[in-house]
């Protein structure tokens, strides 16, 4: 998508996939006075539920595509798996945004890395592994975490092995599929980077997020970042900022860090939209990552997303649901919550609690970034999340 005209409030902007980002991104553009259309197959998608318009069925149904395309000024994505010859198809009807090309590099951790590396910006020593005769790795790459090249998401499609014979049983429980073997590596912290780039090139990102994983899922993000010094913050913004430009990228992109002890930064990997370490942002920053994602795909002036206070966001799992053993299910106690000074609480409408989903999350802001942690501790003794 070259330089085009900017899209104004009226226009209809779609998105590909009902999940919680969209949600987010229809509730963002719906401020700004744009309508929205969504297409996804779920017909209680937690977009499509509050959509102007919604079209049920998958991303390979051609008449669907053309539905979409057909409502829609201009599209872009909240789910990265989206099939390169649906973006050709709408891509031939209407702005698509990001491009089917960088959605390509998103896909695949091994191409994901290669664009680092040819952006000068470091990644966990790794090897690719296609067939059996791969698996003879340099041994310097065990233990290692082995990963499937696509379709993973929250530590899903991956394996811990510790030496030669776990790689091995290791590809073969994950389908012999095309992997990545990567070096575990020990972290002192993790970070991610939240950006928006126009059409025309110009580059805003949100404040340096650090975040904490537990089971492979994102648990908490903090904002200040507390443990990042100045030089990483910088070195993540620049690599961010060179990994968007050369992949000529439009719209919101997030590349999540590694911190090493001795404060190499290294790039982990990217998604080409909004991210769930950028929630915050809705509460805590001038212009949140949903808006960006707006601005960049109605090619309006990207504003400046900076922080107005400190915040913590914790993620709302459907384990909330269920307080005991067994499969008794009961809400969460919001009322507690919410007599915390600083709550804001953004609940998806997901129907069914299961765990392990991504239910909802919660942001708590303060004065300070002190005054954010201890509400945040306060939050967690509430609904029984296990302190940070
Ligand atoms: P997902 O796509 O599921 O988010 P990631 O590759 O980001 O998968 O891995 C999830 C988490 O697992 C990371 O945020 C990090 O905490 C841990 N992890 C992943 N790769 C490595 C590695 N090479 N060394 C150490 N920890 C890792
Ligand atoms: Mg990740």
């Amino acid at each position: 998508m070259g330089e085009r005209g900017a899209l104004l409030p009226g226009a209809t902007l779609g998105v590909l996939g009902g999940g919680q980002l969209g949600r987010m991104f229809v509730h963002a553009a719906q401020a700004m006075g744009y309508a929205t259309a969504v297409l996804d197959v779920d017909e209680s998608s937690p977009a499509g539920l509050v959509s102007h318009v919604h079209v049920i069925t998958g991303y390979l149904d051609e008449r669907g595509l053309a539905a979409l395309a057909e409502a829609a000024d201009a599209v872009t994505t909240e789910f990265e798996n989206v099939p390169a010859a649906a973006l050709d198809q709408l891509a031939a009807s209407v702005p698509v945004a990001p491009s089917g090309a960088a959605l390509a590099v998103c896909q695949d951790r091994a191409r994901e890395k290669a664009h680092f590396d040819a952006c000068g910006v470091a990644s966990a020593p790794h090897a690719v592994i296609e067939m059996e005769a791969d698996l003879a790795v340099d041994p310097s790459l065990l233990p290692g975490i082995l990963k499937t090249a696509g379709l993973g998401y929250d530590g899903k499609g991956q394996v811990r092995v510790n030496d030669q014979s776990e790689l091995e049983a290791g590809w073969e429980a994950l389908g012999r599929v095309r992997c990545v073997l990567e070096q575990r590596l020990e972290l002192a912290y993790e970070v991610s980077v939240v950006l928006g780039r126009g059409a025309d090139g110009a580059i805003v990102h949100l404040p340096l997020q650090e975040n904490v994983h537990r089971d492979g899922i994102l648990a908490v993000t903090t904002v200040p970042a507390p443990s990042a010094t100045p030089a990483v913050a910088d070195e993540a913004f620049g690599a961010a900022e060179r990994i968007a430009a050369s992949l000529d990228y439009v719209g919101v992109l997030c590349v999540e860090f590694f911190v090493l002890a001795d404060g190499r930064v290294i790039a982990n990997e990217m998604a080409p939209r909004p991210h769930n370490s950028g929630h915050h942002s809705i509460d805590s920053c001038d212009i949140s990552q949903f808006e960006l994602q707006v601005r960049t795909l109605a090619a309006l002036p990207l504003g400046d997303p900076r922080q107005l206070r400190p915040a913590v966001m914790l993620n709302l799992l459907g384990d909330l649901w269920f307080p005991g053993d067994g499969d008794t299910q009961q809400e969460p106690d919001w009322p507690a919550v919410l007599a915390l000074s600083g709550a804001h609480l953004h609940l998806y409408g997901k129907t069914e609690a299961r765990r392990g989903r991504k239910m909802g999350h919660l942001t708590l802001t303060g004065e300070t970034a002190e005054a954010a942690r201890d509400t945040a501790l306060a939050a967690c003794a509430a609904l029984g999340i296990a302190p940070f």
